[in-house]
């Protein structure tokens, strides 16, 4: 799985950080998975490699503004870029009114279903290879993180069995692993008879706002990648606590005490700046996070991509190049 984000600022954009939208794309298939859409998010996806044609499913993590005003633009844009394929829209009680007030009022006709599902529907959900499931978090309203799930069927070669049979390293052993029997000094080996099928699983979650991290405790069992917002530094803990954020002291203690490896922060304040130094300075809150936490640790800038490895290490791909 690969995440990209599309924005990564609280409350309102800034230059160089649009509001909450996050892309989860499938290695395979392409596919992705829009968490959450700000607005002005359409612009983002179209300054991106994405397309609305291959987008299978929205998941709203609440209904804030700055995670959802994106919405109605998205889906009309779509419609105009000839989508076909329905879509599916998660998020909590009040968005499919919202969504049908607005595109009654608005005489919005779309070229394609759109299916609004309540969370409740939302129980180890599955789309393509993905699993999905949903925690509550604590926000001002209703809040909620998304749990996406990557069911893995990974083919090991029998090494010892391979070296046994002298059969030498290179292209044979990956046409074995590919299914392939192979022939060798007259004899025929059959490739079922080296390879054996493990099954691994690679768990993402991906957060609505949130004051509470203990709240991800049972979810966070085998979580390769969490994706928090870091709101705040410690110094506004009181106005943190105040509006229902986090800090990124906090998130970061969790995410050690939890043992998840990897940790990506987003949704900051607009007070901090890539360039400033000191408290107004992005680094500050890169610095508290890093006190809390030895895992790989990211920042999250907007259009910054990132792959789960199959071995559960998070890497980026590209620079911010936008
Ligand atoms: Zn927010
Ligand atoms: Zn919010």
């Amino acid at each position: 799985m690969q995440i990209q984000f599309l924005g990564t600022s609280s409350g309102t954009p800034t230059k160089s950080r649009n509001v909450s939208a996050i892309a989860l794309i499938e290695n395979q298939s392409r596919q992705w998975y829009l968490i959450d859409c700000g607005e002005g998010t359409q612009h983002q996806v179209l300054r991106s490699s994405l397309s609305l044609n291959s987008l299978a499913a929205i998941f709203i993590t609440h209904l804030h503004g700055d995670h959802c005003y994106g919405l109605p633009g998205l889906l009309a844009s779509a419609s105009l870029s000839n989508r076909k394929d329905p879509l599916l829209i998660f998020g909590p009680a009040g968005l499919d009114d919202w969504l049908k007030l607005t595109i009654s009022a608005t005489d919005l006709h779309l070229e394609y279903e759109i299916i609004v599902l309540p969370l409740s529907t939302l129980t180890d959900y599955e789309i393509g290879q993905i699993q999905i499931s949903t925690a509550t978090l604590s926000h001002r309203i209703s809040s909620y993180a998304y749990i996406f799930t990557n069911n893995l069927d990974e083919v090991k070669l029998d090494i010892g069995k391979l070296s046994h049979h002298k059969i030498p390293q290179g292209p044979l052993w990956g046409r074995i692993r590919s299914g392939a029997d192979i022939e060798l000094e007259g004899k025929t080996y059959k490739s079922v008879d080296f390879v054996h099928t493990e099954k691994t699983s690679r768990k993402i979650i991906i957060c609505g706002d949130n004051d509470s991290p203990d709240l991800l405790t049972t979810q966070s069992a085998g979580c390769d990648v969490l994706v928090h917002e870091a709101t705040f530094a410690s110094d506004m803990a009181e106005q943190a606590r105040k509006v229902g954020h986090c800090c990124a002291d906090t998130i970061a203690g969790f995410a050690r005490d939890a043992g998840i490896p990897n940790l990506v922060l987003t949704h900051f304040s607009a007070r901090y700046h890539t360039q400033a130094t000191g408290k107004g300075s992005i680094e500050a809150l890169r610095h508290e996070a890093q006190q809390n936490y030895s895992g790989t640790l990211f920042l999250a800038n907007d259009f910054d991509q990132f792959q789960l490895t199959k071995d559960g290490r998070l890497e980026q791909i590209n620079d911010q190049s936008h």
